[in-house]
């Protein structure tokens, strides 16, 4: 347990407090303990401790050298089938034999080795994306850092969804539940507050205690870090720290039982074709033993796994640079399926840059100028400028507005910038704008209390107390949340009885340019009052009047809404903000509309007139996160693939339940990141839209992948079998077909692996969810291109003897026609729906480098005299480079028909299996 005493270092001047622990001790003796006040350390204090105690971070767990990663490729059931031949070749003494198996085994161990640095480097990609952020009070000010760089002492701020950076004493709690279930296990939250309790009191009652690693639900709170790194509670339980996702997806998973399975029925299969050569056809049991051998590692897809998750790790990077971070990979492949999108409006699609752009008061209405957060701007009543000292009450809103504020405005190189709540922002500029001083003004007004906003009711208040001995409430937040509340207006300087029929229709007028309300309202309270609580909101407030604030759309949002429609995924917007707002921003999205559901609809609707309602509107208002999870099931019930977006705790039940909960990396919480699938490092839907491009992507080279390798196996596999079967001489030889094995999986099949997005992707409707890859269609392609190769290779051995060429150059033809089929197929591949023939040369690069490397390496075995003496090869004419050619074109030409006619035999469904 941490102790006062024992948690220091050397050079640490905080004075011992004693051996009792940090949790029975009182709050000001715990700051005392580690001198610091309630402003916080400042920055270079928190900076020297920081280097004196070494980083807010666990120990990374143990890695494995590259040399143990290499060795470890070796520990596989198939590798193991090779080395035993490898074993028997050479007792046998046929050491070309022997020499290429190995080599194919190095190969392979490469292949995996450099495999899993990229899957190692998707996975650091990921890490680093989702680095934890603590908010801290340094020097009376709050930042938000990253948890690494929390010291011992510092005083870290809770609020609802934090994942909590350090072990805390808190020194203040309001309505703090904190979630310690990956402390203690207990699932329920636990109610916290500022009082010491007894040394000998279990972890999970210590109430004036917040851990590390745990989360908080509710409320609000200040803590001194009193425990950091692995000097928290949190590093103790060693579970946590292990336990990183492998790189993996369920498809990956199925494929790779399908290689395993398939590989045991190969070598089945090899000692079936062993017996039937030996005894039926009479070769000699070594002869057949090669043959088999040969047969079992041309067949056997020992490549496929490594390539698979190769273009999962290339995905998954891609992904990353592109600011959405994979939390779960089997999202991946999820989003190659979404069928809607149901997103946030604030700061997603918006941009959430908010101006105010109207004021409205009970004896008139002022336009605001100016852009941004710049302070520059002035007044207008139509079109007129005004001076606002004849304007009296647009000053008190505006002074309501700054007062009732948590947010700051900084300037950074000439810029402004705004540190907190975008809306609140703007009303700090509009402030300025109307010469108010952001900082005396409201020193001359402290606040005592406060209740902070809430998306669930959509208000926040502050009380403050004017030097004089006045006390006041200032209320803002939504007109709805705000008006009730309300028993009189301001105009003229005076209170007068409310007019709601006035406010409503201003509402109106002002939603319908899309931009978001708020009302402001204040009330004077007894002298006496120095905390606030809802029941002083309750009645006899007076409304001050109301600001509109523009937030436009993101230009790229537009278009990505467009992009989305276009793949058949419908766009759905869910926002807390007015209906006419949410409609009107709606309509600049190019996001049909229809009607606009209210949150308020939604609660009175069963489950049928939820799922008609779900499918039907594209726009839901006033809605709140409960709203969320109730469209998500409805949608789910409705047979759809849903994208949620969201970045409150409460949000996280609606991102669980989607198939891909997408959490805002920048304003979303800790909770709904760690609920999340993906997050969105720069809360952008254009992102989303990206994403969903690139996950479309990875399905697609996933299928291509296993499309171009399996067929070839197939094809140098039955070329073997179906010599033997025929009893014909073998026209490859076993270490010619290792050869070729080898030489294609570390050029063409890698190649394959940067194949671009189709041009046509964003253009198809979502795959269904439930297609199976494995699928018939793709037994007919192995069947179909292993048979044409086969009989391609075949025809043209046989005719290279009967034309009196040798044995040695027949079989030169041979495997250079095979070869040529596999970068002819290779082709036929890249495009899975569309023909090869429009565009099928263009757009990677990787192709024709490996294209290049794979011929020179065949003119290489062919006339190189070393190779020739290798693999008993022997020169060949061009007439005969042209035979091979001709196979290989005919196979693609064959494969693109085949593609035409499945295309055309039906209108194809779309997103059900399709001819490729
Ligand atoms: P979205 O889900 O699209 O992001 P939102 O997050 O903007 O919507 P909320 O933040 O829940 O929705 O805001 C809903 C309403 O609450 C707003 O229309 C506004 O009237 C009010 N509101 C927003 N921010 C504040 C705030 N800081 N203080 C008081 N009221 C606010």
């Amino acid at each position: 347990m941490t102790t006062a005493a024992g948690d220091r270092g050397p050079n640490e001047p905080i004075p011992a407090a004693g051996e009792r622990p940090w949790h029975a001790l009182e709050a000001n003796e715990v700051l005392a303990a580690f001198v610091v006040d309630s402003a916080g350390l400042t920055p270079q204090e928190s900076a020297r401790r920081l280097a004196l105690h070494g980083p807010n971070a666990l120990p990374p767990p143990p890695q494995r050298s590259p040399w143990r990663r290499f060795l470890a490729q070796f520990q596989n059931v198939l590798i193991y089938v090779l080395l035993a031949s490898a074993f028997i070749t050479a007792l046998l003494a046929e050491w070309v034999d022997t020499a290429v198996i190995l080599a194919v085994v190095v190969i392979n161990a490469i292949v995996g080795f450099l495999q899993e640095g990229k899957a190692e480097s998707a996975l650091v990609a990921i890490r680093e994306g989702l680095a934890r952020r603590a908010t801290v009070l340094r020097a009376g000010e709050r930042h938000e850092v990253p948890a690494e760089t929390v010291a011992p002492g510092e005083l870290v701020v809770l609020e609802p969804g934090d994942r909590i950076a350090a072990d805390l004493r808190l020194i203040e709690a309001r309505g703090l539940r904190v979630d310690e279930a990956s402390l203690t296990g207990e699932s329920v939250p636990v109610d916290k507050g500022s009082e010491a309790v007894a040394p000998a009191t279990h972890l999970a009652e210590r109430f004036g205690m917040a851990y590390a690693g745990t989360l908080v639900r509710q409320g609000r709170g200040i803590g001194v870090a009193v425990g950091t790194g692995s000097g928290t509670e949190l590093s103790r339980i060693s579970a946590l720290l292990c336990g990183i996702e492998p790189l993996t997806t369920p498809l990956l998973r199925q494929m790779d039982r399908f290689a395993r399975v398939l590989s045991l029925a190969i070598v089945g299969g090899a000692a079936l074709l062993f017996a039937v050569g030996t005894l039926w056809r009479g070769f000699s049991a070594e002869e057949m033993f090669l043959a088999a051998v040969g047969l079992a590692v041309a067949a056997i897809p020992e490549g496929l796994p490594a390539i698979l998750t190769i273009v999962l790790a290339i995905g998954v990077q891609r992904m990353a640079r592109r600011n959405a971070i994979v939390r779960r990979l089997p999202a991946v492949e999820t989003l190659g399926a979404v069928t809607v999108i149901c997103s946030d409006k604030t700061g997603t699609l918006t941009r959430n840059e908010m101006t105010v752009r109207h004021l409205v008061t009970a004896g008139g209405r002022l336009q605001v100028s100016g852009a941004g957060y710049a302070l520059a701007g002035g007044f207008q009543d139509d079109g007129r400028e005004v001076v606002l000292d004849e304007w009296a009450d647009a000053q008190e809103l505006i002074l309501a507005g700054l007062l009732c504020n948590d947010a700051r405005l900084l300037e950074h190189d000439g810029e402004w910038r705004v540190q907190g709540d975008p809306t609140e922002g703007a009303l700090l500029v509009l402030a300025g704008k109307a010469g108010l001083d952001l900082k005396l003004d409201r020193e001359r007004r402290p606040r005592l209390d406060a209740i902070p906003f809430e998306s669930a009711h959509r208000f926040m208040a502050t009380l403050h107390h004017d030097l004089t001995g006045h006390h006041f409430v200032v209320v803002k937040g939504a007109l709805e949340a705000v008006l009730p509340r309300c028993a009189r207006q301001r105009s003229g300087g005076e209170d007068r009885p409310l007019d709601p029929a006035f406010w409503h229709a201003q509402v109106e007028d002002i939603a319908a340019a899309g931009d978001r309300l708020l009302a402001l309202a204040y009330a004077i309270l007894p002298a006496d009052r120095t905390e606030l609580t809802l029941a002083d909101l309750d009645q006899g407030l007076t409304l001050l009047g109301l600001v509109g604030i523009a937030d436009p759309p993101r230009d790229e949002a537009r278009e990505a809404v467009g992009r989305c429609q276009a793949a058949g995924i419908r766009v759905k917007m869910i926002t807390g903000d007015h209906a006419m707002t949410a409609a009107a921003i709606a309509g600049q999205l190019g996001i049909a509309k229809g009607r606009v559901v209210n949150g308020a609809e939604l609660d009175t609707m069963d489950g049928v007139a939820l799922r008609r309602a779900a499918a039907a509107a594209s726009v839901f208002a006033r809605a709140a996160p409960e709203h969320k999870l109730r469209l998500v099931e409805a949608l789910q019930a409705n047979g759809e693939v849903v994208v949620m977006t969201g970045d409150g705790v409460n949000d996280a039940p609606a991102l669980k339940r989607a198939e891909v909960g997408v959490a805002m990396g920048r304003k979303g919480t800790e909770a709904a990141r760690e609920a999340a699938e993906m997050v969105l490092a720069d809360d952008n839907f254009a992102t989303i839209a990206h994403a969903v491009e690139e996950g479309r992507t990875i399905y697609d080279n996933l299928k291509k992948s296993i499309l171009f390798i399996l067929p070839t196996n197939g094809a140098e596999a039955s070329v073997i079998a179906a010599a033997i079967l025929l009893g014909v001489t073998l026209p490859i030889t076993p270490a010619q077909i290792l050869w070729v094995n080898m030489i294609t999986a570390v050029t063409l099949a890698l190649a394959l692996t940067f194949e671009p997005p189709e041009g046509d992707l964003m253009a198809r409707p979502p795959r269904r969810a439930d297609e199976p890859l494995l699928s018939g269609y793709l037994v007919w392609r192995v069947v179909l291109v292993s048979t044409l190769l086969t009989a391609g290779i075949l025809w043209l051995f046989l005719w290279e003897l009967t034309e009196g060429d040798s044995l040695d150059s027949a079989r030169t033809v041979a495997v250079n026609a095979l070869v040529m089929g596999e970068i002819f197929y290779l082709f036929n591949t890249r495009f899975l729906h569309r023909s090869v023939l429009r565009g099928g040369l263009r757009g990677n690069r990787a192709i024709w480098i490996s294209i290049a490397l794979l011929l020179t390496a065949q003119l290489a075995f062919t006339y190189a005299a070393p190779f020739q003496a290798l693999f008993s090869t022997a020169p060949i004419t061009l007439a005969g480079w042209g035979l091979c050619a001709l196979v290989g074109f005919a196979l693609l030409l064959i494969v693109e028909v085949e593609k035409w006619l499945l295309n055309h035999r039906q209108t194809p469904r779309h997103g059900q299996e399709q001819p490729s």
